[in-house]
């Protein structure tokens, strides 16, 4: 018999996907209030019901147990949660290890020239940051309580430290539509790939559903390709980073261009992640209700046991995929905000 316990079985979904990559949301709270993610008058979570920053750690090590090559930290906004970097510290240690091929975080840039060095010194090598207009004004209208040259000033920090930048931008009708040429040139300039997001009916944004806001916001990506495409080479690429976008290099600046597109090309097919919230709710899939406790199972044991069994019975519930319809009339997909879940 051989000296060391053979490695557990790596989480398969029923519908033979391998799981492989946890988005973890660190905390619910965020210092901006973009206007299609949160309502105004967000109410927060209690504080006890967060996992401390040990818990997170214990449950992303958990998943890489699990065989998780790849993590996300989200929010919320990641680096507003207080000592963060101890968890970031920490986690690094499994892509010293190698046990993590990648471990990333999402975030609004509003920090980063605080955090930049740190992350890069502890194994993070590429971040998204999201950014949907260049414009200052724009910008504090969406983001409602940010700041464009905090964000900038943050980008310039992560270009120093050597982190890797995509930025994502939310594709808005009426908002930033007349903007994505120059986005993808200043993209150009910087070094960033950037990447189109559909905007997604979750959560409820006007007390009324929020189908008429999401109908006035969204914007098909494929009518915004088919437009950027008559003035900008896109040759179709393989790149895949492991999450949802799809990619073309953009001939005249050298960058990828992604998109992500939810509404108008459901990529269902090939998930091959979870999402995790900062009270230990696991969604198997970010357009539906389905959810499985995984803080009851973490605080019942110090040991990991209970906690493998959740996820492995979590897993086989993962379904098929999602179903969004926006509509004057439809209400959200689900009643939580992204916030709730992140990006
Ligand atoms: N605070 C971080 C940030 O700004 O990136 C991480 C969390 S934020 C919820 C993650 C991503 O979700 C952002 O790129 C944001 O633009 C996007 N997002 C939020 N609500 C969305 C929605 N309803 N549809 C599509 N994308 C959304």
């Amino acid at each position: 018999m051989s000296m060391f316990p053979a490695s557990p079985a790596p989480l398969i979904d029923p519908f033979g996907r391998a799981i492989t990559y946890v988005r973890v949301s660190v905390t619910d709270r965020c210092d901006f209030r973009c206007v299609y993610c949160m309502s105004e008058d967000m109410a927060f979570l209690p504080k006890a019901d967060i996992l401390s920053l040990e818990e997170l750690d214990r449950l992303c090590s958990a998943f890489v147990a699990l065989g998780t090559r790849k993590l996300r930290l989200t929010g919320g906004e990641p680096l507003v949660r207080r000592n963060i970097m101890e968890l970031i510290r920490s986690l690094g240690r499994h892509v010293s290890s190698g046990a993590l091929d990648e471990l990333t975080l999402t975030t609004n840039g509003s920090q980063l020239a605080k955090y930049a060095d740190g992350l890069r010194a502890a194994g993070v090598r590429r971040i998204n940051v999201s950014v949907d207009t260049l414009d200052a004004d724009r910008f504090a209208t969406i983001t409602r309580w940010g700041r464009l040259p905090q964000v900038l000033d943050g980008l310039e920090a992560a270009r120093t430290a050597g982190l890797e930048v995509k930025i994502n931008a939310v594709a808005l009708k009426g908002v930033n539509d007349l903007e994505l040429d120059d986005m993808l040139a200043w993209c150009g300039e910087k070094g960033f790939d950037l990447t189109l997001i559909e905007v997604m009916p979750l959560g409820d944004m006007d007390g009324n559903g929020g189908g008429a806001v999401r109908e006035e916001q969204f914007l098909s990506l494929r009518d915004v390709r088919a437009d950027l495409e008559k003035r900008w080479t896109l040759m179709d690429s393989t790149h895949r980073t492991g999450g949802p976008a799809r990619y073309v290099t953009v001939r005249e600046t050298g960058r990828r261009l992604g998109f992500i597109t939810p509404m108008s090309h459901n990529f269902c097919e090939s998930c091959n992640r979870v999402r995790v919230t900062c009270t230990g709710t696991m969604y198997m899939c970010l357009g539906q209700e389905d959810a499985a406790d995984l803080r009851t199972p973490l605080r019942a044991s110090a040991d990991d046991a209970l906690l493998h069994d959740a996820i492995r019975d979590a897993i086989t519930r993962k379904p098929k995929g999602h179903d969004f319809i926006i509509g004057r009339d439809r209400g959200p997909a689900v009643g939580r905000h992204m916030s709730v879940t992140g990006g």
